[in-house]
């Protein structure tokens, strides 16, 4: 006999999504089998098998919420078939696109035991541990890239929300009145002025939009050849702004740009920013934990000066998704624009000891362990690890570049970082013509298509200087020095096939 409230007689409750250990260990030794199989076979799959989008959906079955459960054995198994045999593997050896990296196998495992345990790392209380080694994957973040020691942070979902974060704290530092309280109001409608360079990620599109500045808010700064920000038109442009009567209050450098991986002169921009009191943030999304290698470009060093600092250990440090990081210098700005105190919260005082909260640090209130993934591929390869890893990328990258060189059909544009971008141009091609770049930028643009689509390997694209080129970011800790010998040919057998049925 049932009580009503679904409790057995003998106060045990049924809960259909309750396990027994028992059955909990041999669904998880089951599936760890399945991923230890399919993580053996990754670079003998395809990237990608190029499906449609009904072709997936028809795969899945379109069918109503089911009404009763299932076998929880069978839909393990079942899904983790489908995932395996269809998916878009960027721990494929051979996935070279966007900036997703592979993701260290121990991260996987971290996340399962993050949810296990499930602390919610919002408050301190509900989450000593994680809380405590959120603090130490945050000060192992600033010590890798040589930020300073007494700084703050917040782990966030990946690198849009870590550029919110340091966005928001520039505007509530440098703004000029409490925006807190009277939001974008100002009663001299004085216009607050962001500074970015043109090759800057979109992310500064939806923080102005979504933070009510608008874009017009954006002041767009020239770059030169190699895609860096033109410091002496910031310069300009600030003071012009200043002279007519705008606010300016934050500029971005990016360290580690997204089409070219190009790094802004940091040290001159924070110069800058020093002289008219205005907020220095860097985006290093990508690029910021280059600063671990001993050669390091020199550029990147001025990252030190910022006053924020937005990273992404699910790019360069190869956690799985997702994993931002925002660093403040000065850990109070970043508490002074999120905090509130309800009076539900009683959070300040554990044991005479002030902890950390870490929802008063950013936008989110319950927050998960993603700090484990991070803190747990640290501890597992340690600094010495990571500048392994990066450095081979980086290598990685440079002898594309040289093979796409030497290549008849091929042309190098650019290598820094671990990014490099090409493309290809037939042989006997006419560079003269008026109608190379347009007759080029089809070509290549069908050619990463077949790419994208084919399986074989897969690179993404950037446009530089009105060329459309191929680009591949390594930020893949499989990927081999044959893989990368193995794609100047498989581009060009493309390409060759693209011209020669456009020529028919
Ligand atoms: C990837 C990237 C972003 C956006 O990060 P997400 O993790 O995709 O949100 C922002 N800026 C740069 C330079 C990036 O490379």
């Amino acid at each position: 006999m049932k009580h009503q409230n679904n409790t057995e007689s003998n106060g045990q409750r049924t809960s259909p999504l309750e396990m027994t250990p028992e059955a909990f260990r041999a669904l998880g030794y089951g599936l760890i089998d399945q991923i230890a199989d399919f993580l053996g076979t990754l670079p003998d799959r395809p990237v990608t098998t190029g499906e449609t989008p009904s072709e997936i959906r028809t795969l899945i079955g379109e069918r109503r919420l089911p009404r009763e459960g299932e076998d929880a054995e069978r839909i393990l198994a079942q899904t983790a078939k489908l995932l395996f045999d269809h998916s878009l593997f960027n721990g494929h050896p051979k996935f070279l696109g966007y900036i997703t990296s592979s993701a260290a196998p121990i991260g996987a495992l971290a996340d399962l035991l993050a949810a296990a345990v499930n602390p919610n790392v919002g408050a301190w209380n509900l989450a000593p541990v994680a809380s405590e080694i959120e603090r130490q994957t945050i000060s192992w973040i600033a010590e890798m890239i040589g930020y300073s020691n007494e700084c703050g942070g917040i782990l966030v979902s990946g690198g849009n929300m870590a550029n919110f974060v340091g966005f928001l704290a520039a505007r509530h530092a440098k703004a000029g009145w409490d925006t807190r309280k009277n939001g974008m109001r100002h009663e001299d409608g004085q216009q607050l002025r962001v500074y970015a360079s043109k090759e800057t990620h979109t992310w500064i599109h939806k923080a102005t939009d979504l933070f009510g500045l608008g874009t017009d808010a954006i002041r767009w700064i020239g770059t030169d050849t190699s895609q860096r920000m033109d410091v002496s038109a910031l310069r300009r442009q600030v003071q012009q702004d200043a002279q007519n009567g705008d606010r300016p209050f934050m500029v971005i450098g990016t360290a580690g740009s997204v089409s070219t991986g190009a790094i802004d002169p940091l040290h001159e921009i924070a110069e800058v920013c020093k002289r008219h009191d205005l907020w220095f943030h860097v985006d290093g999304a990508y690029g910021a934990v280059a600063a671990v290698l001993p050669d390091a470009p020199a550029d990147i060093r001025g990252m030190q000066l910022a006053d924020s600092i937005a990273l992404d250990p699910h790019k360069w440090l190869y956690a799985p998704l997702e994993a931002g990081c925002t660093l403040v210098r000065n850990p109070e700005s970043l508490r002074d624009p999120f905090v509130y105190r309800p009076a539900y919260y009683k959070f300040d005082d554990i044991g005479g000891e002030a902890p950390i909260n870490f929802a008063d640090y950013g936008p989110q209130n319950s927050r998960g362990f993603r700090a484990l993934k991070v803190w747990l591929g640290l501890r597992q390869v340690g600094r010495a690890g990571y500048e392994k890893m990066i450095s081979d990328d980086i290598v990685l990258a440079r002898r594309l570049y040289e093979l796409a060189e030497m290549h008849p059909e091929l042309q190098a544009f650019t290598h820094s970082l671990s990014i490099t971008t090409l493309r290809y141009v037939p042989q006997h091609f006419d560079m003269g013509s008026p109608a190379a770049d347009d007759d080029l930028n089809k070509l290549n643009t069908e050619l990463l298509t077949r790419l994208q689509e084919g399986g074989e390997a897969f690179v993404s694209n950037a446009v530089i200087d009105g060329k459309y080129v191929l680009r591949a970011c390594v930020v893949n800790f499989r990927t081999t020095m044959a893989d990368i010998e193995a794609l100047p040919e498989i581009i060009a057998r493309i390409g060759r096939q693209v011209d020669a049925e456009w020529r028919k």
